[in-house]
C-alpha cells in the first residue's frame, strides 16, 4: 500500500502533473507544434539559470553535458583547472584527463568549499588556462560552492573559461549565469527539475561560443555548434526527449505557479535549514557547516553508535524512507537526505519524523520529538515573516 518515499539526491519524485502531461501523443521532432514547444519552454527555462543566452537541450544523462561542455572548449594538451571537492568534482577531472587536457586540480577535503581566496592563489601562478571547471552544488557532501565570487577571481585572474556543473542544484539553488559571468552551465532532468532522467540542458556565453567555434570538437553527437544552429530553426539536430520536454515545459509551468523562481529557490533554503536544525536537536553531526551547506542535499553523519547500512535498509523497509547513502570513502558513515525538486517542508517533517520513529527502534538516547519539533520551529518562523 505504501509507496516509497524518495529522498534521495536524484533521481527526485516527480509531481503529478508533470506525469500527465508527459502523458501525450508523440509528434514528430521536426513538425511545427514541436518547434512551438521548444521555443516555449526555453523561455520559460531561461530564469532559471538567470540567463538570456540560448539554452540546448540534449537527451542525455548530465554527465554527456559535462563532457559535451569539456570536449567543445578545449583541445588535448590545453591546460585547465578543475576545482573539486567531491565524487562529482573528481568526476569532472576524469572527464577532461579522458580527452587529454592537462589537468591543473585543485583539490578540497571531502565537506569543505573552494574559497575565492584559495581560487585567487591556485590561479595567479598559472598562465595559459583555457578553463576552470567546477560543480556548484556537490552531491556527494552536500555543499555549494561560492560560484558568483569564484566567477569574479577566474575573470580577474585569467582569461579562462568558467564552466559550471549545475546537474544537483539547477532549479532550487540561485542562479545568475549571465551576472555571474558563467560560461557554460550544465544540469540534467532527475535532480531539482524533477523529472525523470534523461534529458539534459546547456546553456552557453558569447564568450565560450568564441572559443567553441575556434575549437575542433572531436565529438558528433555533442557537438554544441550543431545544437545552436538548429536551436535557430527551434529544433535539435537529432531526435530529441520530446516527452520529457513536454515535462520540463510543465515543470517551469508549476515553478511559475509558486509565484516565480525566487520562492522555488526560498523554499529550497527553508527545507534546508529545516533538515539541519532537526539534525542538531538531534545530536546528529552535519557533514558541512552552515556557511557554504548545499539547499539541495544534506550529508548527515551516521547517528552514534547506530550501524547505519542497517539503519539505512530498516527506514526503507520498516518507513519507505529512502534516503541515499555515502559515496567513496564517506560509505557507510553519512548518508544523504535529498530535499529537491518536488519536496516540500510537510515532506521534511515527515521524513525527520519517521527517522525519530527508526532511531527509537535502534534505542538511540534522544528526546522523542526533539527533530520534528526544531524543524517545525524553523517552518513556523519563516510562516510568520
Ligand atoms: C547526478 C550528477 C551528475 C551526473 O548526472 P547523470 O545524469 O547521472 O549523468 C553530474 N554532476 C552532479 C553534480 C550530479 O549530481
Amino acid at each position: 500500500m505504501y509507496e516509497n518515499i524518495l529522498r534521495h539526491p536524484g533521481p527526485t519524485p516527480i509531481p503529478k502533473k508533470v506525469q500527465l502531461a508527459m502523458n501525450r501523443d508523440i509528434f514528430s521532432h521536426r513538425s511545427t507544434e514541436f518547434v512551438e514547444l521548444y521555443r516555449e519552454t526555453i523561455e520559460l527555462v531561461k530564469p532559471i539559470f538567470g540567463t538570456k543566452q540560448e539554452i540546448l537541450l540534449l537527451p542525455s544523462g548530465g554527465t554527456a553535458a559535462l563532457e559535451a561542455a569539456a570536449v567543445n572548449t578545449v583541445a588535448a594538451g590545453e591546460e585547465v583547472v578543475v576545482i573539486t571537492v567531491g565524487a562529482f568534482g573528481d568526476y569532472f577531472v576524469s572527464i577532461c584527463e579522458q580527452y587529454g587536457f592537462h589537468v591543473h586540480k585543485l583539490e578540497k577535503q571531502w565537506g569543505q568549499a573552494c574559497t575565492a581566496q584559495e581560487l585567487r592563489e591556485f590561479l595567479q601562478p598559472l598562465q595559459h588556462i583555457k578553463a576552470v571547471f567546477i560543480t556548484y552544488n556537490e552531491t556527494s557532501t552536500g555543499i555549494l560552492n561560492p560560484i558568483a565570487e569564484l566567477a569574479q577571481v577566474v575573470r580577474e585572474e585569467s582569461d579562462a573559461l568558467l564552466i559550471v556543473d549545475g546537474v544537483s542544484c539547477i532549479g532550487g539553488a540561485p542562479a545568475e549565469m549571465d551576472a555571474w559571468g558563467v560560461d557554460i552551465l550544465v544540469t540534467g532532468s532527475q535532480k531539482a527539475l524533477m523529472l525523470p532522467p534523461g534529458l539534459s540542458l546547456v546553456s552557453v556565453s558569447e564568450r565560450a561560443w568564441q572559443v567553441i567555434e575556434e575549437n575542433q570538437a572531436p565529438s558528433y553527437y555533442l557537438n554544441l555548434a550543431s545544437y545552436r544552429s538548429w536551436a535557430e530553426k527551434g529544433m535539435t539536430p537529432n531526435t530529441p526527449a520530446i516527452t520529457l520536454i513536454y515535462g520540463l515545459h510543465e515543470v517551469c509551468t508549476l515553478i511559475e505557479a509558486e509565484g516565480g523562481f525566487a520562492k522555488t529557490v526560498a523554499r529550497h533554503e527553508l527545507m534546508k535549514n529545516m533538515v539541519r536544525s532537526a539534525m542538531k536537536a538531534l545530536n546528529i553531526d552535519l557533514l558541512t557547516t552552515d556557511e557554504y551547506a548545499s539547499p539541495t542535499i544534506t550529508a548527515i553523519m551516521a547517528p552514534a553508535g547506530i550501524a547505519l547500512g542497517d539503519f539505512l535498509t530498516h527506514l526503507k523497509q520498516q518507513y519507505h524512507l529512502d534516503f541515499a547513502g555515502g559515496l567513496g570513502h564517506l560509505q557507510g558513515q553519512m548518508f544523504r537526505f535529498g530535499h529537491m525538486g518536488y519536496c516540500f517542508p510537510s515532506d521534511v517533517l515527515q521524513a525527520v519524523s519517521l527517522m525519530e520513529a527508526a532511531l527509537q527502534d535502534f534505542s538511540y538516547d534522544f528526546e522523542p520529538g526533539a527533530g520534528v519539533r526544531a524543524a517545525h520551529e524553523v517552518f513556523l518562523t519563516a510562516q510568520r515573516k
